[in-house]
């Protein structure tokens, strides 16, 4: 099956069998605990809602055959996912070498829970530079954790040469796939070993539920973070994994309306004389076009660019536009515009910002798949108020 056929009928078999209503959609299955007959069988192999749930289920073979992959997982949130792959896999005083520009949240829980509470070592390093990253390599050296494009300001790393770099080491590569979906990035394809996404954005798709998923193919690391999904606990729940699972019929065709729409304003504000910055892949500009177009196979939906103008300027311009709503988050079909440092990479220290080049006057848009011609008129107005 090809991807569209996958993302509509993978995990959504209809029961024919006995009892059966030959559901096309997969029903929400509340119970928190399930039943058997005899004591040592539990039925279908379900026993208590948390360990696996049919709705769940149904979703976590949809979310493996997106990424091609053997495994898949869904939890509560990208950062719980998160969570779970570190304390599956890692133990005190193990080192992640990470991208510098990630996920403002991953930073935090990097930092303020898994260095300061557990000893975990963190590098941060510019992973564009492979070079950066053997040099950075100890022998406690246990994931590569990477984000490309990053997040937000779309720096584009080598995900095959990176995981050349890891099987040499016996490392990890594990990539955030959110800010491409499945739809034009597979990092398993390229030779990483674990693919985690927040679910929140493009694959549910609509800004109505938080969830986060992991794909992988290998075995004895998927045993450990389903161990630990049940041990700690940070399960989607049946009603959000229905809605993800509803959202992800539609991937496809939204994918290709995002990044359509995006590209039209990348060409548009590559001729406004007040920005001085663009960074989205499809521009022929950006410094890792060439890259981009080898590992992916479009360019998303997110842009980045630099207002010529101070924060004041930057917070009125934002402010003055109607159809872009002021929020934090992605993905969603509506557009969304924010100022990372005053928003969702605010708890980044100025002086790291300055370091990975985060401007105060850098401006987001998560581009939705509304009518071009309104977004377009919607920005121009507010250049010229
Ligand atoms: C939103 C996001 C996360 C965190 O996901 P939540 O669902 O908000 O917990 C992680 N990585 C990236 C790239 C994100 O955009």
């Amino acid at each position: 099956m090809k991807f569209e056929t996958r993302a509509i009928h993978e995990g959504e078999e209809p029961n024919f069998k006995e009892g059966g209503a030959g559901d096309a959609v997969i029903p929400i299955h509340l119970s928190s605990t399930f039943g058997r007959k005899e004591v040592d069988v539990p039925t279908q192999g379900y026993e208590y809602s948390r360990t696996q749930n049919p709705t769940r289920k149904a979703l976590e073979q949809k979310l493996a055959s997106l990424e091609n992959a053997n495994y898949g997982l869904a939890f509560s949130s990208g950062m719980a996912a998160e969570t779970t792959v570190l304390l599956s896999l890692l133990k005190t005083g193990d080192h992640i070498i990470a991208f510098d520009d990630l996920y403002g949240g991953t930073r935090r829980l990097f930092d303020k829970i898994f260095h300061q509470n557990f000893n975990i070592q963190i590098s941060y390093v510019d992973a564009r530079n492979l070079k950066e990253i053997e040099n950075s390599i100890t022998k406690n050296t246990k994931l590569i954790w990477l984000e490309s494009p990053t997040n937000p300001l779309l720096k584009i790393c080598d995900i095959a040469a990176i995981s050349e770099i890891g099987k040499k080491h016996s490392i990890h590569v594990i990539v955030d796939n959110t800010f491409m979906s499945p739809y034009f990035q597979n990092p398993l394809n390229l030779g990483a070993d674990i693919v985690l996404h927040s679910t929140t954005k493009y694959l549910n798709g609509h800004s109505d539920s938080v969830g986060g998923c992991v794909m992988l193919n290998d075995k004895e690391n998927y045993e450990k973070i389903k161990f630990a999904q049940n041990a700690a606990g940070a399960i989607l729940s049946p009603f959000d994994s229905y809605l993800v699972s509803r959202g992800i019929k539609t991937l496809a065709l939204r994918m290709k309306k995002h990044e359509e729409n995006a590209s039209k304003i990348s060409h548009y504000l590559q001729k406004q004389k007040k920005v001085l910055k663009i960074n989205y892949p499809g521009l022929e500009s950006h410094p890792e076009f060439k890259l981009a177009k080898k590992q992916m196979s479009g360019f998303g939906g997110m842009i980045s660019f630099e207002l010529d103008s101070d924060i004041i300027g930057t917070k009125k311009f934002v402010e003055n536009l109607k159809y872009f709503l002021i929020a934090e988050s992605l993905g969603g079909v509506e557009s969304l515009i924010e100022i990372p440092s005053m928003m969702t990479h605010a708890a980044i220290p100025k002086s790291d910002r300055d370091k990975i080049g985060l401007k105060d006057n850098l401006i987001r848009i998560s581009v939705g798949i509304e009518n071009i011609d309104d977004l377009l008129e919607d920005l121009e107005q507010a250049f010229n108020p």
